[in-house]
């Protein structure tokens, strides 16, 4: 299991931190000052981004104008 940064892509392996899990980024935090939560993932950032079946991400579609209640109906 990895502790990975959405925003640099590190990639910590949790037996690294036995007693300690960093809940931050520690390259995000010396290098911007940013504190980036990590993501917990059985892969790493770069394996993660190989896999073309992740970027699959269909945009959500927007708010139905029907749906909404008619002012006049009432
Ligand atoms: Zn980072």
């Amino acid at each position: 299991m990895y502790l990975n940064c959405s925003r640099c892509g590190l990639s910590l392996h949790t037996s690294r931190f036995v007693h300690i899990e960093p809940g931050y980024c520690p390259r995000c935090l010396a290098r911007a000052r940013v504190l980036q939560p990590l993501f917990r993932s059985p892969m790493t950032v770069r394996q993660l981004n190989a896999n073309p079946n992740d970027q699959n991400i269909s945009p959500r579609p927007g708010p139905d104008a029907s749906a909404l209640p008619d002012p006049d109906a009432a």
